[in-house]
């Protein structure tokens, strides 16, 4: 097989969930393309990595420095979630009205990662006029013991801390709750 092939389909390979099949028959499909529409897929590659930066408030991507959701909702509410998918995932759950915080990470200790390592200084300095932080990490150790941290940190400034009810069963994720199950967990949250 041409080098040039091999190249393509192993960066395709790099690609969460695309095996060495999936990633040689994604090598072909760009053969078949025209060039127009190769010149057209390497310019939206360029062009997500130039425009998509991180809003300066809450640390999901944007490609303006506050996001459309900081820059037009109330900011009595924060809602914390480790990845900026996890936002996508409660937004079309369409539940939640208030702004969010992303952490790019949770606290994990096996991995050595604290409380440093992730966005835990920049939500307290977010907290002027905040009534609740609601974190929504995903129900498994590490989310766990990162919403404790938070709510340890954030309980004794009179700012009440919830977590999503347990409709979303141990050791699933939040990206990939469905929005009806999300919606409900959102509504039935309790207080930790
Ligand atoms: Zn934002």
């Amino acid at each position: 097989m041409p080098d040039s092939i091999n190249k393509l389909a192993s960066k395709f390979s790099k690609l969460p969930g695309v095996g060495s099949k999936s990633a040689l028959r994604y090598a072909y499909a760009v053969l078949d393309m025209s060039e127009d529409e190769v010149d057209a897929f390497c310019e939206a590659l360029k062009e997500v990595k130039e425009k998509v930066k991180f809003c300066s408030q809450c640390g999901d991507y944007s490609e303006t420095d506050i996001c459309p959701i900081c820059a037009s909702r109330p900011k009595k509410t924060i809602c914390v979630v480790a990845q900026p998918r996890d936002i996508a995932a409660m937004e079309k759950a369409k539940i939640y009205k208030g702004v969010y915080h992303v952490l790019r990470g949770t606290i994990s200790p096996l991995d050595g990662r604290g409380p440093n390592e992730i966005r835990i200084k920049e939500l307290l300095g977010r907290l002027d006029g905040v009534e609740e932080v609601i974190v929504a990490t995903n129900p498994d150790v590490e989310g766990e013991a990162t919403a404790m941290y938070i709510a340890r940190l954030i309980r004794p400034l009179g700012i009440k801390v919830t977590r999503l009810a347990q409709g979303i069963s141990m050791g699933s994720d939040i990206e990939y709750a469905d929005e009806v199950t999300l919606g409900k967990a959102i509504e039935a949250r309790t207080e930790i």
